[in-house]
């Protein structure tokens, strides 16, 4: 695939590129996956396609193959580190318009739709990370670090 005219235009494109700084999990010719800044739970990261595509829908078929293989390879070894009940995974399209599969460490039945994603804005519930505190960075660059290699496992 040629690089995409809009490469660098969105932060997840500059993450790909080595831009921008993120606690790189694992890159290859399609794929990077790192750290969330803002975690429900610790560990949690995501998956993305090196190329700029917005819908997860519009990712052409072996790089969307290739995000869910590595997600399940870091799934495992974020079953080991992080000891989750299980692991998520998600796909809601909102936040950068760059498509993003985003694996969850999951402690409890509800991190996926976690109450800490509320607040309270205007004196009505609203829903989104603005409530979520940024992670320290060292601590995301150890979280990668444990979770890195993942992306060679077999199977
Ligand atoms: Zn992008």
């Amino acid at each position: 695939m040629p690089p995409s005219p809009a490469a660098g235009r969105c932060v997840f494109c500059r993450i790909a590129s080595g831009a921008e700084a993120a606690s790189i999990i694992h890159g290859d010719e399609a794929v990077v996956a790192f750290m969330d800044h803002r975690p429900v739970r610790p560990g949690q990261c995501m998956v993305i396609p090196r190329a700029h595509v917005d819908h997860f829908t519009d990712v052409d078929e072996p790089t969307a193959l290739r995000m869910m293989q590595v997600a399940r390879r870091i799934g495992r070894r974020m079953r080991r580190v992080f000891r989750p009940l299980r692991v998520g995974m998600v796909v809601h399209g909102f936040g950068v318009a760059h498509a993003h599969l985003i694996l969850v460490p999951q402690h409890a039945t509800d991190d996926i739709t976690s109450a800490r994603l509320a607040s309270i804005r205007d004196g009505r519930v609203v829903f989104g990370i603005a409530s979520l505190p940024f992670a320290d960075a060292a601590e995301l660059d150890e979280h990668a670090r444990l979770l890195a290699g993942a992306g060679d496992e077999t199977g």
